[in-house]
């Protein structure tokens, strides 16, 4: 499928023809509303079926188009759900967030001071800095971009979302 999608900013004003696979993507993580749909193309799965947007307008700015939204889940993947102290891989659930320079001394919450961290390592962490601990970072953090290729997948019963980052 080739269906392409005019995007316009915040504004109304057009910014540029994207592929509908990365229109979907800037849909379901919620910077962008559908202004018009295609009138008879649907995406179909097993269970739902998707009208496919023919105009789109971000929320934010263009400038921002390419950000990976900052959440839990997004920090996880882009450490590869290791625990960046132990080394370990642990289920999401199992997973914390942990300020780099401690939250209490002043450490932003943002991709270059937050990491993926196991509740182990965070309770022995406590308020010091890897320095302090004696530890050092599997890996400098930094922000995460998209890459263009970005691939939608139909899986069973719903739609999910699937994403190459350059990290
Ligand atoms: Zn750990």
């Amino acid at each position: 499928m080739t269906m392409k999608v005019l995007l316009l900013d915040a504004s109304y004003y057009p910014i540029q023809i994207i592929d509908w696979k990365r229109a979907m993507i800037l849909f379901f993580t919620d910077r962008a509303e559908v202004v018009e749909h295609h009138s008879n193309v649907e995406i179909r799965s097993t269970h739902s079926k998707f009208k496919l947007p023919k105009v789109l307008r971000l929320f934010g700015s263009f400038k921002n188009f390419s950000k990976v939204k900052f959440n839990r889940s997004n920090v996880f993947f882009r450490d590869k759900y290791l625990c960046q102290y132990c080394g370990e891989k642990f289920k999401e659930q199992e997973l914390t967030f942990d300020h780099v320079m401690p939250k209490s001394r002043g450490g932003p919450t943002s991709w270059e001071n937050i990491v993926t961290c196991c509740n182990i390592c965070n309770n022995k962490k406590a308020a010091r800095t890897p320095d302090e601990w004696g530890k050092s970072l599997l890996k400098k953090p930094k922000e995460p971009k998209w890459t263009p290729m970005m691939a939608l997948r139909l899986s069973k019963n719903e739609l999910s979302l699937f994403s190459t980052w350059i990290i």
